[in-house]
Formats: C-alpha cells, structure tokens, sequence
C-alpha cells in the first residue's frame, strides 16, 4: 500500500497576507493544495522547480475554499484536475458577483455573510474589502472550467481524505493526508496556531462553527498546515 502513503511539502508557507501552498506526492502523482495570491506565482512555480517539479507535473489541484489568496495561481497547472466543492463554488461566485456588482457592498455582505453587522464594520471597511478582493478575483485566475473536479462527486486519490471543515466558509475543507506521521492541511478551518494571531482574512461566516471546526481538527493531535502561518503540532489537551 506504499501509493497510499503521501509525503507533505511546503512551497509557500502561510502568512497573514497570503495561503499556505502545499505540495503532496507519491510515488507516481503530485498534488498542490490551495496556489496563493495571483502576485504570488513566480515564488509560486520557483518553489515547485526547486523540487525538481515543473507546472505540468501536477496532475491534481485542490482549493481548500476558494477566497482569492487561495486559488490565484490554478490557471497556472494548465494540465491539472481542479478539485473543489461545487456548493462554495456557487457560493463564492454569487458573493463576489453580487458585491462587485454592487454600489453599496455594505449591503450584499449581510446576505452571504449573516454575522457581519455583529462585528460593527465601518461602511469604508467593507467598501475596501470589496475593492481589493476586485482587484484580485479574477475568473480565469481559478482554471478553465472543464478542469474542474466537484468533491461532492469525485474522489482524491487513495491516502487523501477530504474532511468538511465548515464556518470559515460554508463548505469548507480540510485535506487530511495519509503519510507516515499523518499531516491535516486544514485551509482556513485553522488560519494559525495562535488563535488570535492578526490575520487579514474574511470574518467568519459562522462564528461558532469555524470556532468548533477548529478545536476538533485540533483535538486530533495531528500535524497541521494553517491557512496563514507555520506547521504546528497541536498541544495535548491539559490534564484536568
Ligand atoms: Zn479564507
């Protein structure tokens, strides 16, 4: 069963600007979840060749969710499978199309995000949000469609199980992979090991949810990829 068992490795580490990119491989496939800011493709294709990998050699793309600093870079594994969950898709797409669309962004958040009002947002903040996810969110950006892949109705390779990680984003997910000590990229489920480090990220879609996603990726005890910053071991729960 050696093909089951994947090694993990980082080409863009999480920062609070930017997404993890991570790099899984076996003996015969090789997977990136999740490709960055847009700006970021030059690192991004400089950390795959000095893994002896070129763009072509990446048969499988997954995107956690798919915020734009974590699938600006698709477009440029032209010969890959683009793996995602076609309901955040629909979702996604209606947000921004809905918000770009609007010249009031303050009031499309609410739809798609029903905690917004509870955050106390300034009108000026969400305009900038809208005004700088424009600027990044570009369609072609993601892969041409007919590469899509739903993971509501296909499968990872064996060795790569997808988890549902919901609260950040509705349907979000987590990649947990099969490798000697086995390794969870978690998306934006955990954006970092600090729970309150400064992240410049989306609010939660569900507060709650994102919070109880957390803690239970957590509570596995297995090694983590966040969204925003370095690998970590989570902590044994205390004694109590
Ligand atoms: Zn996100």
């Amino acid at each position: 069963m050696m093909s089951d068992t994947w090694t993990v490795d980082l080409l863009l580490e999480g920062t609070p600007y930017s997404s993890s990119c991570t790099l899984l491989s076996n003996r015969t496939r090789h997977v990136v979840v999740d490709t960055g800011l847009s700006i970021q493709e030059a690192d991004l294709l400089h950390a795959l060749r000095a893994k002896g990998l070129e763009p072509a050699d990446i048969e499988i793309v997954v995107n956690t969710h798919l915020h734009v600093d974590h699938c600006g870079n698709n477009a440029a594994f032209s010969r890959a499978a683009i793996f995602m969950s076609q309901a955040e898709w629909r979702w996604t797409d209606a947000f921004y199309t809905a918000l770009f669309n609007s010249r009031a962004p303050e009031r499309v958040a609410p739809e798609f995000y029903p905690e917004v009002a509870s955050y106390g947002l300034k009108t000026r903040t969400i305009r900038n949000v809208a005004r700088m996810a424009r600027l990044f969110w570009k369609r072609d950006r993601l892969g041409r469609p007919e590469q899509f892949q739903w993971l509501e109705t296909s499968n990872l390779p064996a060795g790569l199980e997808v988890l549902s990680t919901p609260g950040h984003t509705p349907h979000h997910v987590s990649i947990r992979v099969s490798a000697p000590s086995p390794v969870i990229v978690a998306g934006d489920a955990v954006l970092a090991e600090d729970a309150e480090a400064k992240i410049r990220t989306m609010i939660p879609y569900v507060r709650a949810q994102f919070l109880a996603t957390r803690q239970t990726l957590l509570d596995r005890g297995e090694m983590i990829v966040p969204g925003h910053g370095p690998v970590f071991v989570p902590h044994p729960v205390a004694a109590r």
